[in-house]
């Protein structure tokens, strides 16, 4: 696991397949998803690795029900004494209630299924918190859910106004550019998703894969929108 600094007070944990997020309001902490099954021990030793104490994990925010986000939620907040909050509609996926829906695969997307597929299934994990849209978390200084469904039903933006920064969870990637995520079960409501998280003009984007966008974010965000919902003609 690799440990980025994105901004003083945000970093990354980078995993062979996802990565995760932690926000710091001085002690207290947040993580944005959480890695897989194995992910726990890695993700502490990373939080120390910056001088910072796990034990102050305050809540751990699900960007959705896939296991490579939420794999090691519960084990991190049992340790830690953290609370797990996620989007109502995919807490049963998560709490192990529900099977999550396959998605619409396209083509091109069937040999990374074949390698995501790789990602060792999650255990059953509470949500403490079920979120809606427009729901505040209670750390970034206002940090608020934006519902970004079509990934998967209950799909979350977590949007930092304050601080201009946008996680965006997996409704969008970052590999050569900044595009619509792969693996949708409603492509259609995805890049309805798509734009609306880059109406927000972020001036910082985090990924649930790819590297974060800390230079003309909002520009490239908006371009790239356009560019999958097919409503912009490219002129080359
Ligand atoms: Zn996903
Ligand atoms: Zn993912």
């Amino acid at each position: 696991m690799d440990t980025v600094e994105v901004l003083p007070r945000l970093h990354m944990f980078r995993f062979p397949i996802g990565q995760a997020y932690l926000w710091r309001d001085g002690a207290d902490l947040t993580l944005i998803d959480a890695g897989d099954i194995n992910a726990a021990s890695a993700i502490e030793d990373g939080v120390r690795s910056l001088g910072l104490d796990p034990g102050h994990i305050s809540r751990i925010v699900v960007t959705h029900g896939h296991c490579d986000h939420y794999g090691a939620a519960q084990e991190l907040a049992d340790r830690h004494g953290a609370e797990i909050l996620a989007h109502r509609l995919d807490a049963a996926v998560i709490r192990g209630e529900e099977e999550i829906a396959d998605p619409l695969l396209l083509d091109w997307e069937l040999p990374l299924w074949e390698h995501a597929r790789t990602v060792p299934p999650a255990p059953p994990t509470r949500v403490d918190r079920e979120l809606s849209d427009g729901d505040e978390l209670g750390f970034g200084q206002g940090a608020r859910v934006v519902h970004s469904p079509g990934h998967t039903p209950g799909s979350i933006g977590i949007h930092l106004p304050h601080h201009g920064v946008l996680f965006t969870g997996d409704c969008v990637a970052r590999a050569d550019r900044v595009m619509l995520g792969v693996f949708n079960i409603d492509r259609e409501q995805a890049v309805a998703s798509f734009r609306r998280l880059a109406a927000l003009e972020p001036a910082t984007v985090c990924f649930g894969h790819g590297d974060p966008l800390t230079t003309d974010a909002a520009a490239a965000m908006l371009a790239s929108a356009d560019r999958d919902s097919g409503l912009q003609i490219e002129h080359g």
